[in-house]
């Protein structure tokens, strides 16, 4: 049981910037539990059985096989992990939810697609916000795969700019019901599934407002034809129409008005999922390209022992290394946060929605790092299959279609970079994290003298750690001077939150990636874990060299003179090594070892 002292010390959200966190802390994938790992084995043995030997089929826009592996993955137990037990569900912590997410999604993002789609935006709002009736009524048929949900907020005027739908709901006169008039776009299982969310007006309220919409087609609904996309070809997307469709007035989700929020918290929740969703995909494409480069060879040597190749398995395997590492602190992070608020008696409800709004800013952080890094991923794999990475009859080419709508999805990464900064900086004004006296304290130290002391590094790691510490000050520099510049201007600086965002975004992956190597060779001991301290440290280069860039432009944007002068300075010294690691031997020691083991070998 935890006690008053060990809520105090618990991380909130977003604080990582200013806090240091210890590798005893955090969570890390080697931490899963034996249950966790019983469920991961059965969710990969399901994927290499039903969906990974059917690949091409997926590419045939066979939406019936979707459907089919949909309702198998039901009755094994997979689409309700994160229901409680008394609605049919295996009530399973968050961690064990972002891991049959993670592992149910790497084969093909059809499956992805549906399987987010429906655990996530189209069974969470109900867990979260309906009433006993309505999860009673509801839940267990979606937490078994009896029926699909769907959830339609997307509409042809209004997409990013989520609020805005014209989607209107007229209560009858009886005042029994709400007639359902508009148009929804891009819907995401509508083609099977039985039961809609669907977001609409009332009147002229400010904002939208949630209703469950059983799809009763005589009750006019109807629907466009299958969308003809880039990727995930057999996940159904249509439009759907409603026209005077009559809902029950109990049938409200989460009251009057409150559909954005909504829309909103099922949308943390499904950034974060959508992270994990992004990380056996990688895990696959590195496994196919090294065996692919152990394979082939050109000039009599097997490509896998070209630099060239080697370099990008280097990069590869570390990118998945340090995602896996972040989505999982994150993830644990949340799970704490449920339980402290259970046992100050929240009702479950209560305590998930606490807890995943908390966490909004890494989750937002962690959908933008971990789809990019696919993308990535998928890039490279292509190009280490050379030609044959171009063709439709290799894993390649249609893994880098899947993953393109990653970064559009749940929000653009626009949208989740600029919403990172944002919900800091709100975070910050409210007083709930402590960003400005250590962004006051990070300008003092620009103007006072820097220490001429060498420090000691010789720890495992010690370094490392120091500049993550040295990163987090970039960011309080340039944000601090951003927010103080441009006060609540700061949101029209978009090109400025963009960079601030990646200043974020570096930091917490590189720390994630140090802190669990840390952890882990203070277990096993620092021989075994010879290959990860490698990526941390490789992991950690790539971010300071990525904030250094980032950081320059918005100094130099922001401010000129003396100040600009005094920042650059500062960035300098935060962005300098002691020791400045050898990266290519770096990249060596971790491509060995996928090439040795053939596959991406710290799962
Ligand atoms: C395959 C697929 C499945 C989907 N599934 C669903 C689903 O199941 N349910 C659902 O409701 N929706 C779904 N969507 C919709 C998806 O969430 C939206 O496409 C997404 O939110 C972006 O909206 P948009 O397409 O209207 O783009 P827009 O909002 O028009 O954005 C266009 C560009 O402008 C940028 N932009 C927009 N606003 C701003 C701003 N304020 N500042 C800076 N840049 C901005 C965006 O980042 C983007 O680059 C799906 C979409 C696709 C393609």
């Amino acid at each position: 049981m935890e006690t008053k002292e060990k809520k105090d010390d618990m991380i909130r959200g977003g604080q990582f910037i200013v806090k240091d966190t210890k590798a005893e802390d955090v969570f890390t994938p080697e931490d899963f539990s034996d249950e966790q790992k019983m469920m991961r084995d059965s969710v990969k043995e399901f994927v290499d059985r039903e969906i990974w030997p059917k690949k091409e089929e997926f590419e045939k826009k066979n939406y019936d096989l979707t459907e089919e592996v949909m309702r198998k993955a039901g009755e094994l137990g997979f689409l309700g992990v994160a229901v409680p037990e008394e609605y049919d569900g295996l009530g399973m912590d968050f961690v064990s939810t972002m891991l049959v997410c993670d592992y149910i999604s790497g084969a093909t993002g059809s499956i992805a697609t549906a399987f987010g789609a429906h655990t996530g935006i189209g069974t969470l709002p109900i867990t979260l916000y309906g009433t006993d009736e309505q999860k009673k009524k509801y839940v267990p048929k979606l937490a078994t795969g009896e029926w699909f949900g769907a959830y339609c907020l997307t509409e042809p005027g209004s997409g990013s700019d989520a609020n805005s739908g014209k989607t209107k709901a007229v209560l009858t006169d009886d005042g029994k019901h709400y007639k359902i008039t508009g148009q929804k776009m891009w819907i995401s299982n509508a083609g099977f599934c039985d039961l809609f969310i669907v977001f609409a007006r009332i009147e002229d309220d400010k904002n939208l407002t949630g209703f469950i919409v059983e799809k009763d087609m005589e009750n006019g609904i109807s629907m466009g034809d299958e969308e003809k996309k880039l990727g995930i070809h057999s996940s159904s997307t249509r439009q759907v129409y409603f026209e005077e469709t009559k809902v029950p007035v109990e049938n409200i989700l989460g009251g009057r008005n409150g559909g954005f929020k909504i829309a909103m918290n099922a949308l943390n929740v499904g950034r974060i999922k959508l992270a994990a969703a992004c990380l056996d995909a990688q895990r696959r494409v590195i496994g196919s390209a090294v065996q692919y480069a152990n394979d082939r060879v050109q000039f009599k040597t097997p490509i896998v022992k070209f630099g060239a190749i080697r370099q990008k398995l280097a990069e590869m395997a570390t990118n998945a290394y340090a995602d896996e590492a972040a989505s999982y602190r994150a993830a644990k992070n949340i799970d704490d946060r449920i339980n402290i608020r259970l046992e100050n008696g929240s009702s479950h409800q209560e305590a998930e929605l606490k807890a995943f709004e908390e966490f909004a800013i890494e989750s937002s952080i962690l959908k933008v790092a971990v789809s990019e890094n696919l993308q990535d991923c998928t890039d490279e794999g292509i190009q280490i299959y050379g030609g044959m990475g171009f063709s439709a009859d290799t894993p390649m080419e249609s893994a880098w279609r899947d993953c393109r709508i990653s970064r559009i999805y749940e929000g653009t990464n626009e949208i989740n970079r600029m919403l990172a900064v944002g919900m800091l900086m709100k975070k910050a004004m409210k007083g709930h994290v402590d960003v400005l006296n250590p962004a006051e304290a990070v300008a003092d130290e620009l103007t006072g003298i820097p220490s001429f002391e060498t420090p000691d590094y010789s720890e495992l790691l010690a370094e490392e750690k120091a500049m993550i510490k040295k990163l987090k000050k970039v960011f309080l520099m340039v944000g601090g001077n951003a927010a103080k510049k441009y006060g609540e201007e700061l949101e029209n600086h978009q090109q400025l939150l963009l960079s601030a965002a990646d200043l974020l975004i570096e930091t917490y992956l590189a720390e994630s990636a140090i802190l669990r190597a840390e952890k882990q060779a203070n277990i096993q001991g620092e021989e075994a874990q010879k290959t990860q301290i490698a990526m941390a440290k490789l992991r950690l280069y790539n971010a300071v060299e990525k904030v250094n860039k980032k950081a320059k432009e918005a100094i130099i944007s922001m401010e000129d003179g003396d100040k600009q002068k005094m920042m650059l300075m500062g960035l300098k010294r935060f962005t300098k090594y002691e020791n400045y690691p050898n990266v290519v031997e770096l990249r060596e020691i971790v491509a060995e070892k996928v090439a040795q083991e053939n596959k991406y070998p710290f799962d």
